[in-house]
């Protein structure tokens, strides 16, 4: 089988600052994948190089075999990857439902499209569902990141890409959103998971990729990613 994207030997750079090294990385159809590491490793720039934000200097990315290197932005949305990126940017003076409808209208410019995809993201957090009219500035932290993993469904993404969802919340809001991305997952949405918080998301993907100063250094399933000494002294806390 074909996977689903492909990075092969991609590099990606801040002026002078070489980011990502020849980043190899496959995400399979209906997959969890997790992307670990720690600070400053180069996660958000994975995420920012797929999605079209930085335009790799060299090396191909395939998604359904296709190279979207040097697309448009919204091409790449269009085509299915969406991205959420870390710290919820969300619109605090709207209310949840407004926050969605924004979100739904720069995808597509239709009413009951919209419509619909709020009401898919009201029957997966009904929590935002009480508080479809309150101000997202005033949500909790677990629901203004509940608001901004729903405003990248609005998109009804191939592949959502989530910037650590977890960044700040309660062990217990974690557990919560990480039972709704296996839900979107369920759902038919591939995941590609950024976590620092590696307990959580290997307990989530079927598989990771260990990244360390812009090189993976390690990829497997989750099962032999959890057993492992390295990620366990490193990133288990143990
Ligand atoms: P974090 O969780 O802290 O965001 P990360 O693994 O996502 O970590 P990146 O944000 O991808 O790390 O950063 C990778 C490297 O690129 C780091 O050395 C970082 O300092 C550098 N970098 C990131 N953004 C920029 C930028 N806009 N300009 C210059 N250098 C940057």
């Amino acid at each position: 089988m074909k996977p689903l994207l492909k990075l092969t030997d991609v590099n990606s750079y801040y002026g002078k600052i070489h980011a990502l090294n020849n980043i190899n990385l496959e995400i399979n159809e209906g997959e969890i994948v997790a992307l670990l590491g720690s600070n400053g490793a180069g996660k958000s720039t994975t995420l920012k190089t797929i999605s079209g934000l930085i335009k790799p200097k060299s090396g191909s990315i395939e998604w359904n075999g296709k190279s979207i290197v040097g697309a448009p932005v919204h091409k790449i949305v269009e085509s299915g990857i969406i991205h959420v990126p870390e710290g919820r940017r969300i619109f605090s003076g709207l209310t949840v439902t407004e926050n969605l409808e924004l979100g739904g209208f720069t995808y597509r410019k239709d009413k009951k499209w919209v419509k619909e995809g709020i009401e898919r993201s009201f029957d997966l957090f009904p929590r935002l569902k009480e508080r479809a009219k309150q101000l997202a500035g005033t949500l909790s932290g677990g629901e203004q990141q509940m608001v901004a993993i729903s405003r990248g469904l609005m998109a009804n993404p191939k592949l959502l890409m989530l910037d650590e969802p977890s960044m700040g919340l309660a062990p217990i809001i974690v557990q919560e959103i990480m039972r709704i991305i296996r839900e979107i997952n369920k759902q038919g949405t591939t995941i590609l998971l950024i976590e620092q918080n590696a307990k959580a998301a290997l307990r989530l993907a079927n598989r990771g990729y260990l990244i360390e100063i812009g090189n993976i250094v390690m990829h497997d399933t989750a099962e032999v990613l959890r057993e492992d000494d390295k990620i366990i002294k490193a990133y288990l806390g143990a």
